[in-house]
């Protein structure tokens, strides 16, 4: 049994160590799980992703509950077939979905997985990012995924859906280390249950910060509401990579802050030579050690980025290092 500590991260160093376990057959403990947090130990989410990943490897799991901050997980065998998690709460849908499906990439069957909860959460991947930016690179290193986000669903309503449906196939490494040249920016704004002209207002600042078309500004309202919300996206395509940036409505922000705030964050990576941004960078270490290697620039190594790639050692025989390299830093998992 695998012995883990979480202090060191956050809820990702769980969700990576339930992916990892699954995809090895390696049975771990962890304590101290989210200990650094405000409200340490197990949430909704959490347990949703421990529970799905319970479920699609027919796993012993002990310790599993609201506020736990200890667990242990005995992974069984890998199956296929058609899933469905509701989160109970506004909790990431997005984090649990790419919790397990590394797992159904290496199933015996493909699979379906219906996934009940928020779809645009702050601080997790909004469900466009998987579409857009986070999947088409597991496309290009092989894996057959395809995305529906049925429903947005926003913090703290919730009611969002999103629906997966992966057909099994092995992982290929993957070198990304320039973007290509930009083919096109565009940008989405959602409301949900509040009033349309904030995404009017989000998008007329966008235009003018960022000089966007007409065309390439899109609006869109959840019908019916399940409750207020709001998400700016913002869409950099580049020849090699999308990156896919988001802000979030908030009480008390005017959707001009929300806006300017995101033009900034598209801008700081148009203005850099990096191909990706901190947040895939993270996630992306997970599937290139599964792949058993693989090279990416990015502009900053993260927190994230180092507690998640110390984790993935443990669990994979591969060597995740960074060096400064042309104004970015560039990552490397070699087996
Ligand atoms: P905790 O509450 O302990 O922080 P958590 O389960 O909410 O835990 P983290 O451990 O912080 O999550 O991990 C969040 C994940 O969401 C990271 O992989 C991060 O890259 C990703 N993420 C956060 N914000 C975004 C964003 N705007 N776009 C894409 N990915 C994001």
């Amino acid at each position: 049994m695998l012995e883990l500590d979480g202090a060191a991260g956050g809820g990702q160093l769980l969700r990576s160590a339930l992916t990892l376990a699954m995809c090895t057959g390696q049975a771990f403990h962890i304590r101290r799980i989210r200990s650094g947090r405000s409200k340490p130990g197990l949430m909704r989410q959490h347990l949703t992703a421990v529970d799905a990943a319970a479920a699609i490897c027919s796993a012993d799991v002990d310790g599993a509950a609201p506020g736990a901050t200890a667990l242990r997980f005995t992974p069984g065998t890998i199956r296929g077939g058609d899933y469905a998690f509701a989160i109970g709460t506004a909790g990431s849908t997005t984090l649990v979905l790419q919790t397990v499906l590394p797992a159904l990439l290496c199933a015996n069957t493909p699979s379906t997985i219906d996934l009940q909860g928020g779809t645009h959460n702050p601080l997790a991947p909004p469900a466009e990012f998987l579409r857009d930016a986070y999947l088409p690179l597991l496309q290009r290193m092989g894996a057959d995924v395809e995305l529906e986000l049925q429903r947005p669903g926003f913090y703290p309503a919730g009611g969002g859906a999103l629906r997966a449906s992966i057909h099994p196939c092995p992982l290929q490494p993957l070198t990304l280390r320039e973007r290509g040249a930009l083919s096109g920016l565009q940008a989405l704004a959602w409301t949900s249950g509040i009033a349309p002209s904030v995404g009017e207002r989000e998008l007329a600042i966008v235009q003018r910060r960022l000089g966007l078309d007409a065309a390439d500004l899109q609006r869109r309202t959840v019908q019916p509401p399940s409750g207020p919300g709001n998400a700016l996206l913002l869409f950099a395509r580049h020849e090699a990579v999308c990156e896919v940036f988001c802000g979030f409505g908030a009480r008390g922000v005017s959707a001009e802050a929300v806006a300017e705030r995101t033009c900034e964050a598209v801008r700081d990576y148009l203005c850099g030579s990096a191909a990706v941004g901190a947040c895939l960078a993270d996630q992306l270490l997970l599937p290139l050690a599964l792949a058993g290697g693989g090279t990416f620039t990015t502009a900053r190594i993260t927190d994230h980025l180092q507690s998640n790639a110390r984790l993935i050692e443990k669990f994979l025989p591969v060597e995740i290092d960074w060096h400064e390299s042309d104004g970015c830093w560039q990552v490397d998992v070699r087996r």
